[in-house]
């Protein structure tokens, strides 16, 4: 949930240090949001769960900025040949996603080169934006971020969940594109890494604030906001002044909208269950 880097530390022990990772379960299918350093723990997880059991993976990616790929290096299942991997992401901007995603186990960066790894990992570019994994509708969405990056809303009939780790809405409190793209959202977990004065010196670098990221949520009907990307600099006690002012700012607007901040494990359930 962390942004840009990861920041293990005493002041980051509550909320997480970990950079952009979560599992979501629908069935049988387990579907992975992003590779950041939170990837790692995951794995430890999944093979504890699987032991021997074959593993059938779907990796998502929203873009290949450091902070969203260096987990998969340090993900174990990776190194069991019992793992099936299929990873879907855009082309890393400048290179293909292939070229981005083993780049980083070249020599230079790691011991383990990708094409010695035992398991089965397939890479695949985004070609149609509209696909579903298992029973889940799956749609991407362009963000607004350098490089090429996007969002992911995934649909099931247990609920609605829009990761949109990195993008900046625009003129406030986002476009017309934006606001289609997560509207009615079970769980929405946004950029919110500055808040109102800081963004006001970070304008046009691809990330949001709270109080955009609050007011976006309000305006397409999303039922509760994941404030997410958290700067390295806020500390835990910065993270609950943030969802403290989050949560009055739903208040003034006199709106239903439940708000927290992502935290190292946090689950959810969604569909009542
Ligand atoms: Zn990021
Ligand atoms: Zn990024």
């Amino acid at each position: 949930m962390r942004g840009s880097i990861a920041t293990p530390g005493p002041g980051t022990v509550r909320y997480g240090g970990n950079t952009s990772c979560i599992e979501v379960r629908h069935g049988d299918d387990i579907i992975i949001l992003d590779a950041g350093t939170g990837l790692r723990g995951l794995g430890q997880m999944l093979l504890t769960e699987f032991k021997n059991q074959p593993l059938n993976l779907t990796l998502l990616l929203t873009h290949t900025h450091w902070d969203h790929i260096q987990g998969l290096p340090f993900f174990g299942p990776i190194y069991d040949p019992n793992c099936r991997l299929r990873i879907l992401g855009c082309e890393g901007a400048r290179k293909g996603l292939v070229a981005a995603l083993t780049g980083q186990m070249e020599s230079t960066y790691f011991p383990v080169p990708f094409d010695k790894l035992p398991s089965n990992i397939d890479i695949e570019e985004l070609k149609d934006f509209n696909f579903s994994i298992g029973a889940v509708l799956v749609r991407a969405q362009l963000a607004h971020h350098p490089g090429v990056c996007v969002g992911y809303r995934l649909f099931s009939p247990d609920g609605i969940i829009v990761f949109f780790p990195d993008t900046e809405p625009r003129g406030g409190n986002g476009d017309q594109a934006m606001l289609d793209f997560v509207r009615d959202a079970d769980v929405l977990i946004l950029d919110s890494q500055y808040d109102r004065a800081e963004y006001k010196s970070h304008t046009g670098w691809g990330h949001g604030c709270v109080d955009d990221s609050v007011a976006l949520a309000i305006k397409a009907g999303v039922k509760k906001l994941i404030l997410f990307h958290h700067d390295p600099d806020h500390d835990d006690q910065r993270m609950d002044e943030l969802v403290t002012h989050a949560r009055a700012l739903v208040t003034q607007a006199n709106a239903s909208l439940k708000v927290e901040a992502a935290s190292e494990g946090l689950v959810i359930q969604l569909g009542g269950k």
